[in-house]
């Protein structure tokens, strides 16, 4: 069983923090599909259109019929480990540095064989297992085998901690403390056992309801932070940049307008202060810490959470500034993350649908409870997943997109 992962000790400043080595990141076109499934957290494999044959791994043409149809589809991971190894030896020098490594092969029940991870809670082959498939640290996709039936402290295995971004005993800056998102991030990361948690307050003469409750809770530490403002940013680093694990950008500014609904710039030009601005100077001031950091033991930086919208992927023009600067700080997050990819530090995009607040009011439900995206976000980072699209809304919209973006453009037209 797992030994459940215990408080880091203090780490002495004096030492120098090694850089981090990665797995091996070459994959084909073909082969990140594999990818793109890992990255929301879904197991998929081809399956070709003409005469069902489950495909692994990844190939151009199907293996029984040849056809080049082969759509992706989710798999459930059931199946068999027949046989397994221990592997005490690697040409790579990130496999070497964690040997040994638990291979094995499982016969899926879908059809195909694969050879994966094993899991240390795994019983011996041949036994029933859950593949998965988990994006590694290089940020690609890499099977895994677990055990059928979850174990007590399965995260807490070392090979599945580096899988993912689990908040337990890590140290976690919220930029945004005084919304209820933010008050309820705050409260389900100390739930999830983080170590210390700093909220950003942007005005903290202001008394906003929730501030004492916040500033009760013994691991949460309120501090000054405003994103529009560059010095504000820049400051916080200075004092905090060298300790923090995780960053979550849950910081906005929403106005329900589109153009012709409101006259002038200056709604548009705060949203994008903070939306996309903000997010820059965040990443400029704490992301070459947070990169330096990523190797520094079982505490290590590892992510980085951008709360973005689901109007980021089509315009919804009762919120069009709104969702204007969303796709703008949708973009740069993609920049950060293939800046962050190099060093390891994991780049969660969340895209909630509309979050049951004071700027969805005229909305009809379901919108999304606070307390629901907080816990999507927490899940995303135990998981480890890459993108995270929250509530019913969130999850149609995208389906609606990746089937026919012009579609929903025209939906949403109306
Ligand atoms: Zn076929």
């Amino acid at each position: 069983m797992a030994t459940p992962v215990t408080r880091p000790k203090r780490k002495n400043p004096v030492l120098r923090t090694r850089l981090p080595t990665l797995p091996p990141q070459a994959r084909s076109r073909i082969a990140l599909g594999l990818t793109a499934g890992a990255a929301r957290g879904v197991f998929e494999l081809q399956v070709c259109e003409d005469c069902g044959t489950v495909q692994y791994p990844p190939r151009e043409a199907c293996r029984a019929c040849l056809s080049a149809r082969l759509p992706w589809h989710p798999q459930d991971g059931t199946g068999e480990l027949i046989a397994e190894t221990r592997l005490h030896h690697s040409q790579e020098l990130y496999f070497r540095e964690r040997l040994p490594w638990r291979i094995g092969l499982v016969r899926l029940d879908a059809g195909p064989s694969a050879v994966v991870h094993v899991h240390n809670d795994v019983a011996r082959a041949p036994v029933r297992v859950r593949v998965t498939s988990q994006l590694d640290r290089s940020n690609q996709a890499a099977l895994i085998a677990l055990p059928e039936h979850a174990t007590p402290h399965m995260a807490d295995d070392p090979e599945l901690r580096e899988m993912t971004c689990d908040p337990k005993f890590r140290k976690i800056l919220v930029t945004d403390g005084k919304t209820a998102v933010g008050q309820a991030m705050c409260q389900q990361l100390v739930d999830a056992g983080a170590d210390l948690i700093w909220a950003g307050w942007a005005e903290p003469w202001k008394k906003l309801p929730g501030l004492d409750t916040l500033a009760s809770i013994p691991q949460v530490t309120l501090i000054p932070l405003d994103l529009s403002n560059e010095r504000s940013v820049q400051v916080l680093a200075g004092e905090i940049g060298g300790k923090v694990d995780i960053v979550i950008n849950n910081a906005e500014y929403h106005r329900a307008a589109s153009i012709s609904t409101r006259p002038g710039t200056d709604v548009a030009r705060a949203e994008m202060d903070i939306n996309y601005f903000g997010l820059l100077r965040l990443a400029q001031a704490f992301g070459p810490t947070l990169r330096a950091r990523a190797a520094d033991g079982p505490a290590n930086a590892v992510a980085w959470v951008n709360v973005l919208s689901i109007y980021a992927l089509s315009n919804f023009p009762a919120h069009g500034t709104f969702s204007a600067s969303k796709a703008a700080a949708y973009s740069l997050a993609q920049c950060l993350r293939a800046e962050m990819m190099k060093s390891a530090i994991r780049v969660i995009n969340v895209f909630p649908g509309p979050i049951d607040d004071e700027w969805n009011q005229l909305i009809m439900p379901p919108k999304l409870t606070p307390s629901a995206l907080a816990q999507s976000i927490v899940e995303a980072l135990r998981s480890g997943v890459e993108d995270v699209y929250v509530g019913d809304v969130a999850q149609e919209w995208f389906n609606r997109w990746r089937d026919n973006p012009k579609v929903l453009e025209r939906e949403l037209a109306r």
